[in-house]
């Protein structure tokens, strides 16, 4: 898919919206984006009896007191877990603080860091030669409604635990089947680990990726997602959307041949509903990148 294609792309209407009923002409997605923030597509703010005037140059509505805005990144900075083989960590360097010479303060720095660190979307160029590279990534994948699967109580006592088919299924026997265009997130509990890296990781040895253990998804059921049910993304709240002990790194490959990208060390999964939220991951747009420092938020329901 190109760019242009991609950044006018249709959403297909969602199963259990009902905003979206199998009638509705096709909508584009930020029109749809709008008219779920704002509850309806109520134009103008003029008190009630008045009748707004008439101005070609108002603002779309957009309504966000209604919603909680959830921050799903973790910070970057001297304690911002990457790979074990990824050494150099989060380079952050002064270049100027203080008062200059023109009388006013001024801060500046520089910063350097792994693409694959701290919490951060992978392209599908990462695993599969070929694949869409950062700044070719669709919004219809950083933009979607989030489906979250929790799987806190198999990771508490198995730490290589593996999302598998039967919990896909007993999610949807409670919510209905996962709708296409979904963004998954995986959430395991482990973000309440970060930033110890042994208790993230499994080990904290600089250098060696041989001895990790934290749960992720399962082939099956990443293959599951990604051609059954039309997943626009996997996230997880731990190091990879393949577990600790993986060497295939299947669910990359898998992932990323089907064009979907992954969003690794998310955090605050627990605040979300298993249904209702939606998902905003902007990414940073690297020209040809593997991957990068993503900004990920979920918008909910204000309870
Ligand atoms: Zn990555």
């Amino acid at each position: 898919m190109n760019v242009l294609e991609s950044e006018t792309s249709m959403i297909s209407p969602m199963q259990t919206d009902p905003h979206l009923a199998p009638r509705t002409p096709r909508v584009s997605r930020t029109v749809f984006w709008i008219a779920v923030l704002s509850g309806a597509l109520a134009f103008g703010c003029a008190p009630a009896g008045e009748t707004p005037a008439a101005s070609t140059t108002q603002s779309l509505p957009l309504d966000l007191s209604g919603l909680e805005v959830v921050d799903l990144s973790h910070s970057y900075g001297g304690q911002t877990l990457y790979w074990p083989t990824d050494t150099q960590g989060f380079r952050h360097d002064e270049l100027a603080f203080g008062p200059t010479d023109g009388g006013y303060f001024y801060s500046a720095y520089s910063f350097c860091t792994a693409e694959h660190g701290g919490t951060h979307l992978d392209a599908p160029i990462h695993f599969f030669e070929g694949g869409l590279t950062m700044e070719e990534i669709p919004f219809d994948s950083l933009l979607a409604p989030a489906v979250v699967i929790d799987v806190t109580s198999q990771s508490a006592g198995n730490a290589d635990y593996l999302l598998q088919v039967d919990d896909i299924e007993d999610w949807e026997t409670q919510h209905g089947t996962i709708p296409t265009g979904s963004a998954i997130l995986l959430r395991t509990g482990w973000s309440r680990k970060w930033p110890d890296a042994r208790q993230y990781l499994g080990d904290d040895t600089p250098g060696d990726a041989s001895n990790l253990h934290f749960p992720s998804y399962g082939e099956e059921a990443a293959r599951l997602l990604v051609y059954d049910r039309g997943a626009k993304l996997l996230g997880v709240d731990t190091a990879s959307i393949d577990y600790g002990p993986s060497e295939d790194f299947i669910v990359h490959q898998v992932a990323a041949a089907a064009g979907v990208p992954g969003l690794e060390n998310l955090t605050a999964l627990e605040r979300l509903p298993e249904t209702g939220a939606w998902l905003i991951a902007l990414p940073m747009k690297i020209e040809s990148g593997s991957g990068g420092p993503a900004r990920a938020v979920a918008l909910l329901p204000r309870s």
